[in-house]
């Protein structure tokens, strides 16, 4: 990702040398779209039955989170990421629904081949959400504010979902935006109004001010973006640090960060918090079937993956990953499974030490150059849906 940007950023000033069009110094049109109540508009879009009704995405369950909740939920309070049982003791009479990623993914792909037609330059954050840089739309379409309303058009008609839109100079502003008519809604900041729109805004809407952070502002008497002002950079770095310069840009709408398309899918994996914590023997029971089921998923998309990852995370929240890459890439799902099992005795929690989660997946694909795969990356497959 890090290369990535230097590139990116490095094509820029070589052009500015050269003296073609280039986007440092020039104003940026960026467009950040969030899909509805995601996961739950489609179950609903699905099954004509659920419209109009309170229904929760997520597996039952003790330790379960809500993935998405229909807007009827949230009336009651239900919200994603939420724990199911709180969600089902708020709201009885809702439906609960399994997840289905497959059908997601499905759909989020026909949304990113409509933002494709308008930019290259997509940077899903989520199968329901992307940041698109419009400065250089593809079809002429001549503001910002008319692409992202044809954007929310072809949705609609497309795929008979909702969208909400945030249009602003820079990424940080359109994600704010994006939250502020929803749903279906659209909200526009002109580069003439990002200070106007700015000053009044609670701190907690910038991104990276978590309730930890919130309460140090507060105690500092800062509640608003325009509270901020009152501060020199030099006294907000003295106070958080690094993050203080970039906390007083934020205040000012600057935000260079460029919209980085996403690279090719690096890695397949599934993962599962399990009812109650269990030891390591059912945690093999568990790997083996489900890496059958991943060799299948894999087998139907045409991959072949070489690197085989597995994780655990025990009853005290250690969490570690082994990884094997063997000589030939595994042939069959027995071959996954047994690769798998075989990790698990390469551990070294406690004997007799109980597992709340385990996860196994794979990558290093072949045709793929062979690169070393964050934890992070294998296991965050961003399917948890954002709070709105
Ligand atoms: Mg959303």
């Amino acid at each position: 990702m890090r290369t990535q940007f230097a590139r990116a950023r490095g094509r820029s000033t070589r052009n500015e040398g050269v003296g073609s069009s280039v986007r440092i110094g020039k104003v940026r049109k960026i467009i950040h779209i969030d899909m509805d109540a995601f996961y739950a508009s489609v179950e609903q879009r699905d099954d004509p039955a659920l419209k109009g009704r309170p229904v929760v995405v997520g597996w039952p369950g003790e330790r379960s989170v809500v993935c998405a909740a229909s807007y009827e939920a949230r009336k009651f309070g239900v919200h994603s990421a939420m724990p199911a049982t709180r969600a089902r003791r708020l709201c009885p009479q809702a439906v609960f629904i399994h997840p289905n990623f497959e059908k997601y993914r499905a759909v989020s792909r026909e949304i990113r081949d409509i933002f494709e037609r308008h930019t290259p330059l997509v940077e899903p954050l989520s199968l329901d959400e992307a940041y698109l840089d419009v400065t250089q739309e593809l079809t002429g379409i001549p503001t910002a504010t008319e692409a992202a309303e044809r954007i929310r058009r072809e949705i609609r008609d497309e795929t008979h979902l909702t969208a909400s839109a945030g249009v602003a100079p820079n990424k940080f502003l359109a994600k704010i935006a994006s939250d502020w008519r929803k749903p279906d809604g659209i909200f526009v900041i002109k580069p003439h109004q990002v200070e106007r729109f700015l000053m009044p805004l609670p701190v907690r809407k910038i991104p990276g001010v978590g309730k930890a952070t919130e309460k140090v502002l507060l105690e500092m008497n800062i509640e608003t973006v325009g509270d901020l002002h009152r501060f020199t950079q030099e006294e907000l770095v003295q106070r958080f640090g690094k993050w203080g310069t970039r906390l007083w840009e934020l205040a000012r709408g600057i935000d260079e960060s460029p919209v980085e398309p996403s690279r090719p899918r690096k890695s397949w994996s599934s993962e599962s918090t399990f009812p109650k914590d269990i030891p390591l023997e059912e945690v093999a029971a568990w790997i083996e079937s489900e890496a059958r089921q991943l060799w299948d998923t894999l087998q139907a998309k045409g991959m072949n993956g070489r690197t085989v990852t597995v994780k655990l995370r025990t009853g005290d929240f250690k969490t570690a990953t082994r990884q094997l890459t063997p000589e030939t890439q595994p042939a069959s799902g027995e071959e996954l499974a047994r690769i798998g099992v075989e990790l698990l005795s390469r551990f070294s929690f406690s004997e007799g030490a109980k597992y709340r989660l385990a996860g196994i997946g794979v990558s290093n694909f072949v045709g793929e150059e062979e690169e070393e795969e964050e934890e992070k990356d294998l296991f965050s497959r961003g399917d948890a849906e954002n709070a709105e």
